[in-house]
């Protein structure tokens, strides 16, 4: 009788064990580059459509308060991989290598008995780690005919981008090890610039009128000399290639029916062109206009892969255990305060989509307006797939906010720094504090200044209020509170250079190689000042 007993027990313990490694969650990451929320459907846009990331945030939750630590492409890349922030993975600018032998969520999982693939943009400049089968482009990569590194091997492929990536995946899919619980991360190249559309998309929007943003004739006043002083504008910085009016760099590489279909898309841009080069707000407008039309093709393109891979996972009834994520590496401003880029901790830049589709688990067209982060990310998967942990990593699982059950410590305030200057876009480096309702900003590095927006009363983000006396007691509080994020999070010291590279000759006899765009942006900056 007690053998039989321990028996039974023995084998329902062993039956629930069983059943649990079963249970494992698949995982399909499905990851942009420079994709604006505010162009999403879901996030309520007023300029395209996209029904399959609607799908995906009806069907499951819709987080309108996913914060990057540092809006820049490789080192938002960094912080999923690691799960750790920019100065601790050593990831700070487009201009570092990741070191590959570090800690990563895939390797966790790899080790945990998860089979991982990444096909599409890696951009961390090192080798691939952490994945059993790996097809990523060569840097950035083109829209067409992508060269890619297969498993370390140079392979080329001939078609339209976005489309191989989704077809590799899907290849993989069909591929894999079908007794192994996976992780596969898909990492589109768009919509990045120079935003090369497909033709059927292009056909889509060529000849809409886009809305303008609110903030389109920003004139800068009322805030830092940073903002004065970026190079990141519709008006100014957009060149004769990303406005089509020139062939992209990657002519050469195209084939002829490629070339045929971008001269059809794009041969009338030279004449509507010549009809506004002479007044400048119509001619501004315009190239707001073509950006527009570029961009959300290239997002309409991503959404059909969405579309696709989901009704994989549908059809080899996969999709009720598999953790189906799509998220932009950061946002991106399309017309807000004039400019297109990233790099600002404003709302636009600062901010990143992040849908989340996971059945049984996330209640169906759940909104989250919780301060959540891609540095989340890793240690979300890890728990999802039932994988400690480790304690070094400096974010949080989203877990229980999926299920519905917010831990009652959760953070209500995010550290964030970005470091890439002096670089393209001149955006000066800066830190700062995000508490839900305020902003409170240091550009530390040349022009040492701080500004405080109130989201409250400013949601545009459209004036600093950092010298208003009525805020001194909040100035004071989110002071202690960067402090305090700080020490917890480890911050070396600011790395201050305190010369302004615009105007100090010295400075620019460091980098002889910026002088013609530092001699451009200052005539640029000097005609900015008279606007205010
Ligand atoms: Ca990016």
């Amino acid at each position: 009788m007690r053998k039989a007993a321990f028996f039974v027990v023995f084998f329902l313990s062993t039956v629930v064990f069983a059943g649990a490694a079963e249970q494992r969650p698949n995982i399909v990451f499905i990851f942009t580059d420079d994709h604006a929320y505010q162009t999403i459907g879901a996030y309520g846009s007023n300029r395209n459509e996209t029904p399959n990331m609607d799908k995906l945030a009806a069907e499951g939750i819709r987080f309108t308060n996913c914060c990057v630590t540092n809006s820049i492409c490789g080192p938002c890349r960094a912080v999923i991989q690691t799960g750790k922030y920019s100065h601790i993975n050593g990831f700070k600018t487009n201009n570092d290598t990741f070191d590959n032998t570090q800690q990563t969520f895939p390797k966790l999982l790899q080790k945990a008995g998860y089979q991982t693939a990444i096909v599409g943009k890696w951009h961390l400049v090192s080798e691939v780690t952490g994945f059993d089968y790996s097809e990523v482009l060569v840097g950035q990569g083109p829209y067409y005919n992508p060269p890619m590194i297969r498993n370390g091997e140079r392979v080329k492929h001939t078609g339209r981008t976005t489309e191989i990536i989704t077809g590799l995946s899907l290849d993989w899919l069909k591929n894999r090890d079908k007794n192994k619980p996976f992780l596969l991360m898909t990492q589109h190249k768009a919509p990045h610039r120079e935003w090369d559309a497909y033709p059927e998309y292009y056909a889509k929007y060529k000849d809409r009128v886009f809305l303008y943003p609110k903030t389109f004739n920003d004139n800068y006043a009322n805030r830092t000399q940073a903002v004065l002083e970026q190079d990141m504008t519709i008006a100014e910085t957009l060149t004769p290639i990303d406005l089509k009016l020139k062939t992209p760099n990657i002519w050469n590489t195209m084939t002829d029916e490629q070339k045929a279909e971008w001269r059809g898309m794009y041969s009338g841009r030279q004449a509507e062109f010549e009809k506004v080069k002479d007044d400048p707000a119509a001619l501004k407008q315009w190239k707001y206009q073509c950006y527009m039309k570029d961009y959300l093709s290239c997002i309409a393109a991503v959404d059909d892969s969405i579309g696709k891979l989901v009704k994989y996972l549908e059809d080899e009834k996969l999709l009720d255990n598999t953790i189906v994520v799509y998220a932009s590496d950061q946002g991106f401003y399309t017309g807000e305060h004039g400019w297109f880029d990233k790099r600002f901790m404003y709302n636009e830049s600062f901010k990143t989509p992040l849908l989340v589709r996971w059945a049984g688990k996330v209640k169906p067209g759940t909104v989250n307006n919780d301060i959540v982060s891609n540095v989340d990310l890793a240690e979300t998967f890890l728990e999802a797939a039932g994988v400690p942990v480790p304690a070094d990593m400096q974010g949080r699982s989203l877990v229980p906010i999926l299920q519905g059950n917010k831990p009652a410590d959760w953070r209500t305030s995010l550290y964030y720094h970005y470091y890439e200057y002096p670089a393209v876009h001149y955006v000066k480096k800066h830190e700062g504090i995000y508490d839900g309702r305020f902003k409170l900003i240091h550009y530390y590095d040349d022009i040492d200044e701080w500004e405080l927006i109130d989201l409250q009363t400013d949601p545009d983000e459209l004036r600093n209020v950092i010298a208003d006396p009525k805020y001194a007691a909040d100035i004071e509080r989110l002071k202690k509170e960067l402090e305090r994020q700080k020490t917890v999070l480890k911050v070396p010291p600011l790395e201050v250079n305190t010369k302004n590279i615009l105007y100090d000759k010295e400075e620019q006899e460091k980098r002889p190689q910026l002088k013609p765009q530092i001699e451009r942006l200052r005539k640029i900056v000097e005609e900015r000042k008279k606007r205010i």
